[in-house]
């Protein structure tokens, strides 16, 4: 396994490979893995001859007000990870290298970025969908890895790649959960014990909605005021928005119909989860 940190070298090293009709899977992350980004690993390891791992904590998707600073990152035990997993490649570039002062080009996907998550934090997706596809760039990956956990940013990639006929297919695989349910994420480190606790009533209110919905409940908002009357009960959450939406354009819905998603965003303490299921209606 290599760490490359600069862009020409990465482009060299993955255009060498498909040269030699080798196929290319990319897993592009933050870092901090865990086991959510470990099964994206996994997976490309298992089908493309050459697996690349992009570790880089992107400043163009967080807000001002948001964690970049503090966001966990710890490349030596990423790369112990990486390596036991068979990755082949890890390109982490520094943040000049991918947005030297010269930068000025974006990528807006319309509409689907104002939705869900995009109404709290503006610019997100577009911070988003541009360093994904500088990746996609310099990588040329055939296929490329994104996990369900975070539904709208799945939903936005594919959008992106369709519209702009991007050669690379996207792959979105199941949430990994803790053993309580709570989605793994690399910011649950923020938690205390009293709020790792609380966080577990994300997934049970998703739960919840699904039972009720396997019962014949249709109407969103009824299940949506249940939802929020059970996160409610835990003293350390504040609900952010609970949402249901048609899964493949991220419309609100009234009624549930069709493959539906159902999404939301919870502060616990100082930290912002989200989490999501999809029902068949
Ligand atoms: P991040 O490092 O948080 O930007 O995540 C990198 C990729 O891993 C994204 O495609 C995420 O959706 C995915 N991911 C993060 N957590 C999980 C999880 N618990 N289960 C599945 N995929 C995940």
């Amino acid at each position: 396994m290599i760490i490359i940190k600069n862009i020409p070298l990465a482009r060299d090293s993955c255009a060498k490979a498909k040269l030699k009709n080798k196929t290319i899977g990319l897993v592009p992350t933050m870092g901090a893995l865990h086991e959510g980004h470990l099964g994206l690993i996994r997976k490309a390891r298992k089908v493309n001859d050459l697996v690349v791992v992009s570790i880089f904590v992107n400043p163009i998707q967080f807000g001002p007000k948001e964690d970049l600073k503090k966001y966990p990152r710890d490349l030596a035990k990423d790369a112990a990870l990486c390596k036991n997993e068979g990755v082949d490649i890890i390109f982490y570039p520094q943040v000049k290298e991918m947005y030297p002062a010269t930068f000025r080009t974006h990528i807006t996907v319309e509409d689907f970025s104002l939705r869900l998550c995009g109404k709290f934090r503006p610019g997100h997706f577009k911070g988003v969908a541009t360093v994904v596809a500088k990746l996609f760039n310099i990588v040329q990956p055939d296929n490329a890895y994104f996990g369900q956990k975070d539904a709208q940013q799945a939903v936005i990639i594919k959008k992106m790649a369709d519209d702009l006929n991007m050669p690379v297919r996207i792959k979105v695989l199941p949430i990994v959960r803790e053993k309580d349910g709570l989605a793994m994420s690399s910011r649950n480190v923020y938690l205390n014990r009293q709020q790792r606790q609380d966080a577990a009533v994300l997934f049970q209110s998703l739960n919840m909605a699904r039972r009720q919905i396997k019962r014949g409940t249709k109407d969103c908002s009824k299940i949506i005021a249940a939802m929020k009357k059970m996160i409610e009960t835990k003293k350390t959450t504040s609900i952010e928005y609970i949402s249901i939406v048609n899964a493949k354009d991220l419309r609100p819905i009234v009624k549930i119909k069709g493959r539906c998603l159902i999404a939301l965003a919870v502060w616990v303490g100082r930290t912002r989860l989200i989490d999501n299921i999809i029902v068949n209606g």
